[in-house]
């Protein structure tokens, strides 16, 4: 493969363009149709020759938007095809506040957490900083208009573990929230890890003030490693020792996600002792209903149930909801994305 334009900061392709003999004004020109979503052979306001020279040096189609798929309910899934042949899939969910995008980080995931399909088949390959800016590069120039912005959130909770891909995934972020660029707040960007201790240190450091998500599902290490082998290198205490010191670092609160898990997390006695473990924290809790994966043989919570376990939260004062379920008849809601297309259709 060749390198990925996308990867760029303005500063950087100032340089490049400096370097290939190019005025530079041609950095603006270039920049700018990049933000758009454009590939470099569409970029017509610089010569062909320009183009020509920075086609023998990066992809031209870094990402292509293969398919769409529309859920009943508004949300949309689609499927990109990467400069290599490789898939990966994201999301749109649209809300009265605006339209937040699934990104993908990685091309599946080693991590195999036990209830999520993107795990599957391990880790095929990191994507860089550019591959993952594409994604939102595209979809936000198919859904923006001059007035409004296509994408005004953004998640990093596509296939992948946005941690163990630190440095494509800081660099995106930085590109991302860039002014001059696509310039999406922060602020408007949540980062959900499975628990990667030393790096939720390192990313504390790097002035982002992001949304930091924990994906917890579990009120003891024991049961944890059930579910989720992280746990084994990680406790829940290390884990919200180093969510403190996010908090301390960025004054921003954080979140835990919990994945209700029939016969596994979500008894009564579940409920209380994650009340125990989180009370009084700067922190929210997301319940979400466990999407089936048919590989797998973990069953959901029913509603009454789920709800009930909610009631305990807050009659405790934790700050909970219950994340509503989108994008399930399309595979598109959490844990179903897959790093290969052709296992949903088989
Ligand atoms: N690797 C990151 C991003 C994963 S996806 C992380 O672990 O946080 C975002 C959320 O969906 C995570 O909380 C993940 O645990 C959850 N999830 C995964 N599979 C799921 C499933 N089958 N049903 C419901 N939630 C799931």
């Amino acid at each position: 493969m060749k390198r990925i334009i996308q990867d760029l900061s303005y500063a950087e392709i100032e340089t490049l363009v400096y370097s290939l003999g190019e005025k530079k004004f041609r950095a603006k020109q270039l920049y700018s149709g990049l933000m758009k979503g454009k590939n470099i052979s569409e970029i017509t306001d610089i010569s062909k020759a320009f183009r020509q020279k920075l086609l023998e040096l990066f992809e031209d189609e870094t990402i292509a938007l293969q398919e769409t798929f529309h859920s009943a309910d508004g949300t949309e899934k689609f499927l990109f095809r990467l400069a290599d042949g490789n898939l990966v899939e994201g999301v749109l969910m649209r809300y009265k506040y605006g339209n937040t995008q699934c990104v993908s980080t990685q091309v599946g995931c080693r991590m195999g957490c036990k209830f999520c399909a993107s795990t599957l088949n391990g880790l095929l390959r990191n994507l860089t900083a550019g591959e993952i800016l594409s994604q939102v590069l595209k979809i936000n120039a198919l859904y923006g208009t001059d007035k409004e912005r296509g994408v005004t959130n953004i998640v990093l909770m596509g296939s992948g573990e946005p941690l163990d891909n630190y440095d494509n995934t800081v660099r995106f972020l930085k590109n991302v929230t860039a002014e001059g660029g696509i310039h999406v707040s922060a602020r408007n960007i949540s980062l959900s890890t499975c628990g990667l201790v030393p790096k939720i240190y390192d990313l504390a450091k790097e002035g982002i003030p992001l949304n930091l998500t924990i994906s917890l599902h579990a009120t003891k290490d024991e049961e944890r490693k059930r579910i989720m082998p992280v746990a084994n290198a990680y406790t829940i205490d290390e884990i919200l020792k180093a969510c403190s010191h996010y908090f301390d670092v960025t004054g921003r609160r954080y979140y835990f996600e919990y994945t209700l898990i029939e016969g596994e997390n979500c008894d009564e006695e579940h409920a209380l002792a994650l009340v125990k473990l989180l009370k009084g924290k700067p922190c929210h809790v997301n319940l979400i209903r466990l999407n089936e994966v048919k590989e797998r043989t973990l069953k959901a919570l029913d509603d009454k149930s789920a709800y009930r376990f909610l009631g305990v939260l807050e009659k405790n004062g934790l700050s909970a909801t219950l994340r509503r379920q989108i994008g399930s008849d399309i595979g598109g809601a959490c844990g179903q994305l897959r790093a290969s297309y052709l296992e949903n259709n088989e």
